[in-house]
This record gives structure tokens, sequence and C-alpha cells, in this order.
């Protein structure tokens, strides 16, 4: 190679990479009939009365199954210094059923009752059992022909009990994490201010915007005799802030934004974990914006008439003529509502 340049190749092995540095003296070939060790590929597609019969840690490359329940509130797990987000789910085709972990942005991306096929998942066994969780490199793409499940009831498949409140939201504690795009460890040290961030592993500088945002915390609502404490995980609380078309940068605007959202209706579990919260529909306040309609249509219309009828009205008394109305009309068309 002539180049001045230094290459990198990234290499991919047994779902690993690593790098090869290139210097000046490295030759590049064209090679063939290379004979390396692999694994060959799964022709036939598992299915999960197959995959319930795996030991642990053996790769499942394709999978085809529909959610049938999501039910359970997702839990926090600290692996190697970085807080992930896990949450299961059950899956099944037709020769049964396995729970299957989903982490971080996995959580939402799945919905019940749907069928997606889902790449590279990993078994895990615990107590004997066999279950699936997903990996980094895991896909998951919703898939048009539904996959029927088990006609059998499913006696694990129980789900959770839930209550719900609507309520304005009386206080809140979160916290918000800012996670490298590359090597995913936790910035400890994020000044949201600033427009650049170097990793503190990776030593990559990036745009502020490029970090991944977690957030998570603690929501308090006001009950008779004492107070409800609910926490909230990062996939249902960044679902709810989505919806909302404001740009949070810490944690302190989404605590801010959630004591001045109004009420707000929050499904959550025996355990107090948030399941769904969802901003709650008023009926006053939709009653009040339509008032004003009218309020603001009436103004218009007497604007517009006084000023078509200008020409008429004598000049001493145009000034007084259309905010005397405008005081009135208002009143009139609020009256038969307040029946
Ligand atoms: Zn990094």
């Amino acid at each position: 190679m002539n180049s001045q340049y230094i290459y990198v190749l990234y290499f991919l092995a047994h779902n690993e990479d690593f790098d090869i540095q290139c210097t000046r003296e490295t030759t590049v070939d064209v090679t063939s009939g290379l004979d390396f060790p692999c694994k060959p590929p799964q022709e036939t597609q598992l299915n999960i009365a197959d995959i319930s019969k795996m030991p642990s840690r053996q790769s499942v490359l394709k999978l085809n199954a529909t959610i049938s329940s999501l039910n359970k509130p997702s839990t926090m797990m600290t692996i190697r210094d970085t807080e992930s987000e896990v949450k299961s789910c059950r899956i099944g085709d037709q020769t049964g059923m396995i729970q299957l972990s989903l982490w971080d942005n996995q959580i939402d991306m799945v919905k019940i009752g749907t069928t997606y096929e889902f790449t590279n998942l990993s078994t895990r066994t615990f107590s004997g059992k066999t279950y699936l969780t997903t990996t980094r490199n895991t896909k998951i793409t919703q898939q048009n022909t539904a996959v029927l499940l088990p006609t059998t009831s499913d006696t694990e498949d129980v789900d959770t009990q839930t209550n719900t409140i609507t309520q304005t939201i009386e206080g809140s504690t979160i916290s918000m994490k800012k996670l490298c795009p590359k090597c995913h460890s936790t910035q400890l040290d994020f000044n949201t201010k600033l427009n650049f961030h170097r990793c503190t592993t990776c030593k990559i500088l990036r745009k502020q915007e490029s970090y991944i945002s977690k957030c998570n915390g603690t929501l308090i609502f006001k009950l008779e005799e004492n107070e409800l404490s609910l926490t909230i995980a990062n996939s249902v609380l960044t679902r709810f802030i989505r919806k909302q078309n404001t740009q949070f940068l810490d944690a302190q605007d989404i605590e801010e934004f959630l004591l001045t959202c109004g009420p707000v209706t929050v499904t959550y579990t025996d355990e107090n974990h948030v399941i769904e919260i969802n901003k709650s529909i008023n009926t006053i306040e939709v009653t009040s914006t339509h008032d004003i309609d009218d309020e603001l249509c009436t103004v218009t219309d007497l604007v517009s008439f006084s000023q078509t009828s200008e020409s008429k009205v004598p000049g001493d008394k145009r000034n007084s003529f259309p905010t005397q109305h405008i005081e009135v009309e208002p009143k009139q068309t609020k009256t038969p509502k307040d029946h």
C-alpha cells in the first residue's frame, strides 16, 4: 500500500468485535481458499419446544414468535458499572411458550399479540428452566404473518395485578444518566450545558446529543392520609416524555414538567411500579378552551361588523360601540352552558 494513512479495520468474530491496526509496513493482498473454523449456520429455524431443551448460553440466530404477555414491570440491573433496564415478557409459537428478557431500548419495540422475528437471541437457565435473552446484536422485526400461540393454557402466564389513579403529581425525584453510544459506559461528569463531551471510557469526543439518555425515578401522589410513592423505569418515563413536544435537558427539567403537566392517569402494580402513564384528558379544560374560541369568534365578528358599519355610525358613538358589545356578548354565549 502506498498510502500514508493508517487503516483501522474492524473484524467480527464470535459476535465480539476487535480492532487490527495496519501500519506503513503492513501489506494487504487478496487471497482465496482461506480455511478457517466456522460454525455452520442453523439451517432449520428452531421452535420454542427445541429451545426449551437447550443448555445455557446457546445462540438462537432466528426465531419467529408472538408476544403473549408484557405486563410485568421492568427492573434495573447494574452490569459492568452500567445500569440497564430489563423487562421479561412471554413469547410463544405453536410448540410452546418461553420467557424472553428484553433490554433497554428493545423494551418499547414490542406490543402484546404481535408476531416478531428475533435475531441473535441467547439462552440462559435458571433453576432448571431455559429462558431467552436478547443480545446487543438482536434485531426485532414485526412480521405480517402471525405465529399462533399454543392452545393449551400457560400456567405461568398470569398477568400482574394492576391499579390505576388519575391525579396531579405531588412530587418526583428523577435521575438522568448519559451513556456513550459506542461503549455504553455511564458518563459521570456530563455537563448538559456544553456542546461536546469526551467519553470517560473510550475517549471519543462527541456532540452532547449523541449520548443516550436514561432516566428513572419516583413519582409521589397525595392520598387522603398519606402519600403514594411509585417507581418509574426508563422505558415508561421515556415513552411518556417523548409524547410531549418539549426538549428535556436534565432531570430537573423532567421533574418540573411532571409537576406542572396537570392530571395524569397512572397504571401501577401492587409492588408500586408504574406500568403506564398518560396525561389525563381534562373535561373542564376542553370546555374552557371551547368558550375562549366562542369569545374570539364573537369579538372578531363584532370587529368586522363595526368596521363594515363604520360609515353608518356617527363619529361620536364609534369609539364606545364595539367595546360595549365585546363585554356583553361572551357572557350571553356562556350562559346556556352554565345551566
Ligand atoms: Zn465510550
